[in-house]
C-alpha cells in the first residue's frame, strides 16, 4: 500500500473528533438546532468505529472489526437523521431506524456465522446506503443554496461509492471469510475519499448552517413580529425596482385607539392580526402586504389596473366592515379607511406612491372614514 493506513485512520479520527466537538459546541449555544446534536453524536460513534478499525489494522480481530462496523453504522445513521432534519426539517426516524437496524442485523448474522468477509461487505454497503441517503437529502433541498448543497450531495455520493466499492472488491475477490484486515484497491481509495469527504462535507455543512442563520436574521429584520407581514423597512427595499402599472393602497384602521381603550391592548393586537390576515386573503399571490405603523398597513399591487386595485381595496373594506372579531374581552367590530395611488410617471417610487396614497387616505378619514379614496379622484365609497 502506498499510504500508511494507520496514519490515515489517526488523521480521520482526530479531524472527525474536532469536527464533532465543534458541532456539539454550536448545538450547546443554539439548542433548537437538533441536527447539530445528531451530527455531533454521529461523529462520536464514527470516531469510535475508526478507533476500533485502527486496532484491526494493527492486529486482525474479527470481533473488533464487527464492533467497528456497529459503531460506524450507528454513526452514519445519526448523520443521515441530522441531515434529513437540516434539509427537510424531518429527522426521518423511521427510515433511519429501519436502515440502521436491518444493517446491524445482517452484519451481525454474517459475523456471527463466521463469515467476517460477508459481514464486512454488508457493513460497507450499509454505510454506502446511509451516505447516499444523506446525499439525496442535500440534492432534494438544493434550491435553498444550489451550489453548496449540490457540492455537498456530490461529496456524499462519492464517499458512498467508495464504501460500496470496498464491498464490491471483497465480492470480486471472493473473500467471504477474512483472516486479515481487508486490504485492496478499494480500501486505499476509500481512505483518501473519507479524508476528503469528512473535511469537505464538514466545512460545507457548517457554512450552510451559518448561511441559514444569516438568512433567518435577514428575514426577521424584514418581518413584522405581530402580523408576520413585511415591515416598513422591507417595503421600502422594494423601492429599487418598481414595475409599471403598480398601485399602492395605504390602509388605516378607524378609531383603533377606541378599540384598545375599550377591549384592552391584547384584544387590539388580535384585531391587528385579523386585519393582516384579511388583507393577505384579499390580495393576489404576487402582491405585497406590509404593516408600516401601529394600525397602518400598505399593499403594493404590481401589474394592476385602476379598476382591479380599487376593487381589491373595496372588497377588503367590505370584508372588514362585515366582520365580528371574537377576542377574550368581547366581540370587536371595526372598519378601515384606505387611499389608493397609481404609478403614472416613469420615475415613481414606492415612497412617492405611498405619499400620494397617504394623502388620499387622509381625505378618506376627513370625509367620514370606512371608505376608499383614490388619489386625485372623488370618493368611491
Ligand atoms: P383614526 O380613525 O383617525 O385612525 O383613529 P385611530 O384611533 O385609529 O388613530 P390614532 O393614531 O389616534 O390611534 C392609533 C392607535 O393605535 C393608538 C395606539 O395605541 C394603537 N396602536 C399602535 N400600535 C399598536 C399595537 O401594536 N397594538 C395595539 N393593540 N395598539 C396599537
Ligand atoms: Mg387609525
Ligand atoms: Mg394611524
Amino acid at each position: 500500500m502506498f499510504l500508511d493506513q494507520f496514519s490515515i485512520l489517526i488523521a480521520v479520527g482526530f479531524s472527525g473528533a474536532s469536527l464533532g466537538l465543534t458541532l456539539f459546541m454550536l448545538w450547546v449555544v443554539g439548542r433548537a438546532e437538533t441536527h447539530l446534536l445528531s451530527w455531533s453524536l454521529g461523529l462520536a460513534f464514527i470516531v469510535g468505529g475508526v478507533v476500533f478499525f485502527s486496532y484491526v489494522v494493527g492486529k486482525y480481530d474479527a470481533n473488533l472489526l464487527f464492533a467497528s462496523f456497529v459503531l460506524l453504522i450507528i454513526g452514519f445513521g445519526l448523520l443521515y437523521s441530522g441531515t434529513a432534519k437540516f434539509c427537510a426539517d424531518r429527522a426521518n426516524a423511521v427510515t433511519t431506524s429501519v436502515v440502521v437496524v436491518a444493517s446491524l442485523l445482517i452484519t451481525s448474522v454474517c459475523f456471527g456465522l463466521g463469515y467476517s468477509g460477508l459481514g464486512t461487505i454488508a457493513g460497507n454497503v450499509a454505510m454506502g446506503i446511509l451516505l447516499a441517503l444523506s446525499g439525496h437529502q442535500y440534492w432534494a433541498a438544493r434550491k435553498e443554496s444550489p451550489f453548496l448543497m449540490t457540492a455537498n450531495a456530490v461529496l456524499f455520493f462519492i464517499t458512498s461509492l467508495s464504501f460500496i466499492a470496498c464491498g464490491y472488491a471483497l465480492i470480486h475477490d471472493g473473500q467471504f471469510i477474512l483472516n486479515a484486515r481487508p486490504d485492496n484497491w478499494a480500501e486505499e481509495i476509500n481512505s483518501i475519499v473519507v479524508i476528503m469527504g469528512l473535511t469537505g462535507i464538514g466545512t460545507l455543512s457548517l457554512t450552510l448552517n451559518q448561511a441559514r442563520i444569516a438568512n433567518r436574521h435577514k428575514s426577521d429584520a424584514r418581518t413584522d413580529v405581530l402580523t408576520g407581514l413585511l415591515n416598513r423597512r422591507a417595503l421600502l427595499e422594494l423601492d429599487t425596482a418598481i414595475p409599471p402599472n403598480t398601485s399602492v393602497i395605504a390602509i388605516d384602521v378607524d378609531h383603533f385607539k377606541a378599540v384598545n381603550d375599550r377591549f384592552g391592548h391584547d384584544a387590539g393586537d388580535h384585531v391587528l392580526k385579523v386585519v393582516a390576515e384579511t388583507i393577505l386573503g384579499s390580495i393576489r399571490s404576487h402582491d405585497f402586504a406590509a404593516r408600516i405603523g401601529g394600525e397602518e398597513f400598505c399593499v403594493v399591487l404590481p401589474n394592476s389596473s385602476r379598476k382591479s386595485s380599487t376593487d381589491i381595496a373595496e372588497r377588503l373594506r367590505r370584508r372588514i366592515e362585515g366582520m365580528t372579531i371574537p377576542t377574550a374581552a368581547g366581540s370587536v367590530r371595526t372598519t378601515i379607511s384606505a387611499g389608493i395611488a397609481f404609478s403614472a410617471a416613469q420615475d415613481e417610487t414606492i415612497q412617492s406612491l405611498l405619499n400620494k396614497a397617504d394623502q388620499a387616505l387622509y381625505e378618506a378619514k376627513s370625509s367620514g372614514r370606512n371608505r376608499i379614496q383614490v388619489s386625485g379622484f372623488s370618493l368611491v365609497a
